[in-house]
């Protein structure tokens, strides 16, 4: 099924089992050059009907199946996939624009651990129960699979957030549609390979590729699909949010973030600094938990700045299959350039660019000269009401101001629409616990960041999402409950 036209990769969709070829493609780009390497289906309502209709088909068998039966067989996808892991990695790079390093590091090791997580997490749920004795009676809540789930996800981590999806989706025994970004679809399409070996029924996961407009929205208005699982921009939500409400479905969203690092006097800048240059630069600061706020106290503020620009000035840009390089390509054109607008808008403010973009010069190898590069850009003395503080850049772009005390602090990290992750840097354990209490975000780390358990529930507040993700909360998601009274 590995097709090729005219040297380029060309994917087919994946339907009851079968790799069938669509109509009409897209055209992939390879960030890290700027040439088309890959062709995409664009797929639209004919493909999504035809993938539904084999889900929908499926689910009888598959949803029957005991979730030791389940749990088996996402164990032997888990490990196909990390017995392929080099080429799973080296593929996601090359798609993505992402380095080599960290698709090895990050993103397979994660999709693989995604589909054993819920391999043994499916386990080990329980049920409620309660009893009225004076009544005779006792009741219990039974949960069972929904449907056909539908499952659409972004291009900056994308087999491990797809997989992040379809792990508790069969595992709790639905079945699936998924959509993967139409920038980043190859990953997806190999784990399609794979799915017959590990013992997934034809039809339990179905993938469609395309746009968002075409494939995306057809799913996302199809009848027979009652669940949608998103994970993407916000103006996105918004548009699935419209599209689905006559249809009432049960929606969860993982949306954007513009995430503050707040950082005390008392931090342990040691441990600080190259955590604050990892969470703002990491993946080309294209994930949804980067820092892009950072909040410095006054006191420190002139020290922090100065070291955090020098070790930001080392990253090394470049071809992301160099295992040297710290950051990779951003993942298109379009993409570079509303990151760079970004850095324009600040310096036309008044802001300063203190290294990076305009400041700072990109040397790159012959082959990566039309790749979609940018250096890590820092940029201080903006005004907390400055597009480069509210709105998500999501791109190598940092700004860091000063506060003075906790209180304004907080104030200042919550005056954003979004609410998805912040950082607290501190050794004083009862200020750690006053601002994390009080910041609105879903997630806190302090004195680190992205170290997940998976069993404790992800998600955003405000515009950052509906719905939490994890162990307990994917479950009760991707599960229909009912009570049930039983008397004598
Ligand atoms: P996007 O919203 O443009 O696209 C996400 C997915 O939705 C893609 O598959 C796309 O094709 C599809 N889509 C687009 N329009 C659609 C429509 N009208 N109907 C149905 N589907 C549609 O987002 P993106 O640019 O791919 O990803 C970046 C965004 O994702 C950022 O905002 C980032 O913060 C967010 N994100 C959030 C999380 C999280 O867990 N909260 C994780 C990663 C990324």
């Amino acid at each position: 099924t590995m097709a090729h036209s005219k040297g380029l990769l060309v994917l087919e969709n994946f339907i009851a089992g079968k790799f069938v070829p669509c109509s009409s493609y897209i055209d992939s780009y390879n960030p890290s050059t700027g040439d088309v390497y890959c062709r995409v289906p664009d797929s639209g309502k004919e493909e999504v009907d035809a993938a539904v209709k084999a889900a929908k088909a499926a689910f009888p068998i598959w949803s029957s199946k005991s979730p030791l039966e389940r749990s088996q067989i996402l164990n032997k996808l888990a490990d196909l996939i990390e017995h392929d892991l080099e080429a799973f990695a080296q593929a996601e790079s090359k798609d993505q624009g992402k380095t080599i390093t960290f698709a090895r590091t990050v993103d397979i090791p994660r999709a693989v651990y995604n589909f054993r997580f819920f391999a043994s997490s499916i386990l080990h749920h329980t049920t409620e129960c309660t009893e009225m004795a004076t009544m005779g009676c006792v009741h219990y809540t039974s949960r069972t699979p929904v449907g056909v789930a539908g499952l659409i996800s972004p291009w900056n981590l994308p087999l491990y957030l797809l997989t992040w999806k379809i792990a508790p989706a069969i595992a709790c025994g639905n079945t699936v549609v998924a959509k993967p970004s139409e920038m980043t679809s190859v990953t997806a399409w190999m784990m399609c390979k794979l799915l017959e070996k590990a013992g997934v029924p034809h039809g339990v996961v179905n993938v469609v590729f395309g746009t968002g407009a075409k494939a995306g929205e057809a799913l996302v208005c199809h009848p027979d699909v009652p669940l949608i699982s998103f994970t993407g921009s916000t103006l996105t939500a918004q548009r699935i949010t419209e599209k689905s409400a006559p249809h009432c479905k049960r929606l969860s969203l993982e949306l954007g973030g513009k995430n503050p690092a707040i950082i005390f006097e008392d931090a342990d800048l040691s441990q600080c600094i190259p955590t604050t240059l990892r969470s703002s630069f990491a993946n080309q600061g294209e994930i949804c938990l980067c820092t892009s706020r950072i909040f410095v106290q006054r006191g420190i503020y002139s020290e922090f700045l100065k070291t955090f620009v020098a070790e930001a000035k080392k990253w090394k840009v470049g071809n992301p299959s160099d295992p040297t390089v710290n950051m990779g390509a951003l993942i298109s054109k379009e993409h570079l350039e509303k990151v760079r607008s970004y850095v324009k808008k600040a310096q036309a403010e008044g802001a300063k660019v203190l290294c990076g973009e305009g400041v700072d010069s990109l040397a790159l190898p012959t082959g990566n000269q039309k790749g979609y590069f940018m250096l890590p850009t820092v940029i201080a003395e903006v005004k907390d009401e400055s597009c480069c503080m509210q709105e998500e850049i999501f791109g190598p772009v940092t700004c860091v101001v000063a506060f003075d005390t906790e209180e304004e602090v907080i104030e200042r990290a919550n005056g954003v629409k979004y609410g998805l992750a912040a950082t607290v840097w501190s050794s004083d354990v009862g200020r750690v616990h006053r601002v994390a209490q009080r910041l609105q975000s879903g997630l806190v780390w302090t004195n680190c960041w992205l170290i997940r358990d998976l069993n404790l529930p992800f998600g955003g507040m405000k515009a950052s999402g509906i719905g939490r993700e994890g162990a307990k909360d994917s479950y009760e998601f991707f599960t229909e409950v009912k009570t049930i009274t039983i008397k004598h």
